[in-house]
């Protein structure tokens, strides 16, 4: 295996991608046709292979694992149980399964990893542990507080208190939707993370999940109760959406499962020999190492447009610095 091949690592042990961070060309001008076409199907590209992951996860958690809108209002309390249950279930096969791979396998060593040293015991964790302390906040506030926004929708949903938009009424909206939820996911988080960066919420919430300076996967839901409950909040988005339970389930569970490969701490998962894939947050990684940095990650320039995009090159480490200096200053 060579790393090098697509980053370098320094004397301290750091490994940086070759490429920098860069937003898709949705929003670049004037519009470019063919680099448009190839980001959005090309692999890895904008369909394939997270995203559409995604949506079929959605389409499996609807279709197996959540009660009909009908069995739903009848038996709610009951239901309760089973949705918590599903959603404990899902995120320890997902932060796990990341977890297990790359930090109790350790089957790629440290190659792509962009810290090379691994989390150590320290006693700013609950029981002195990174994964133990990420694990206690993710199942214990995460997973529940997840949970309690999806049921109050299904609740919403069951009662027609909210409109629902079936795929028999409009297949073309109801297609769309699936295409919006990325959107909606991604400018949600960028102004949830945001708020949590004002000094007070800061303080207040935020600065559990900072405490994460080198992360692994369990980091990613490893927040505040006061975080969970802002950042989980844009599901509520849906209550003046319309839109079908599917999307908002497709919604629900990229919030709930999507920081586990956010927070790996890997650029790539090598997949036999010297061939491997894209897992990139760099963005969010960078995020953790600086503070100040790329709130959001990924298609939509909100950090480009808000003066808080550092895109892993010296020329934006330099501007960041001047940045924080002269607030410092003023
Ligand atoms: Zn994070
Ligand atoms: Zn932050």
């Amino acid at each position: 295996m060579d790393e090098s091949k697509y980053g370098k690592r320094d004397k301290r042990g750091h490994w940086a991608p070759d490429a920098r961070i860069s937003y898709g060309p949705f929003f670049s001008w004037p519009p470019q046709a063919k680099v448009l076409f190839k980001w959005l199907f090309g692999f890895p590209g904008y369909f394939l292979p997270w995203n559409v992951l995604y949506a079929v996860l959605a389409i499996l958690i609807w279709q197996f694992l959540t009660p009909s809108l009908e069995s739903f209002s009848a038996s709610t309390g009951f239901w309760v149980g089973v949705i918590l249950a599903r959603n404990i279930v899902l995120a320890i096969l997902v932060y796990g399964g990341w977890h297990l791979w790359l930090y109790i396998w350790r089957k790629q060593g440290t190659a792509y990893k962009y810290n090379e040293k691994w989390p150590k015991d320290s006693s700013v964790f609950l029981f002195k542990n990174q994964t133990a302390d990420n694990m206690f906040w993710t199942l214990v506030s995460g997973v529940p507080i997840w949970t309690a926004y999806e049921v109050l929708m299904l609740w919403a949903y069951a009662s027609e208190r909210i409109t629902l938009v079936s795929f028999s009424d409009h297949p073309i909206g109801f297609i769309l939707l699936f295409f919006l939820v990325p959107f909606i996911h991604e400018v949600g988080f960028y102004f949830a993370h945001r708020s949590l960066h004002w000094p007070p919420l800061y303080k207040l919430a935020h600065q559990l999940h900072h405490r994460n300076i080198n992360p692994g996967p369990w980091s990613g839901l490893s927040m505040h109760p006061i975080e969970h409950i802002i950042y989980f909040s844009t599901i509520l988005l849906f209550l003046i959406v319309p839109a079908h339970p599917i999307h908002m389930i497709n919604l629900a569970s990229r919030l709930g499962l999507a920081p586990a490969q956010g927070h790996t701490g890997f650029d790539r998962m090598q997949t036999g020999g010297d061939s491997s894939v894209d897992i990139s947050y760099y963005a969010h990684y960078l995020h953790h190492k600086h503070f100040e940095v790329n709130y959001a990650d990924g298609m939509v320039p909100l950090d480009k447009w808000f003066g808080s995009f550092h895109d892993g090159s010296p020329e934006a480490h330099a501007a960041m610095r001047s940045r924080i200096a002269k607030r410092h200053s003023g």
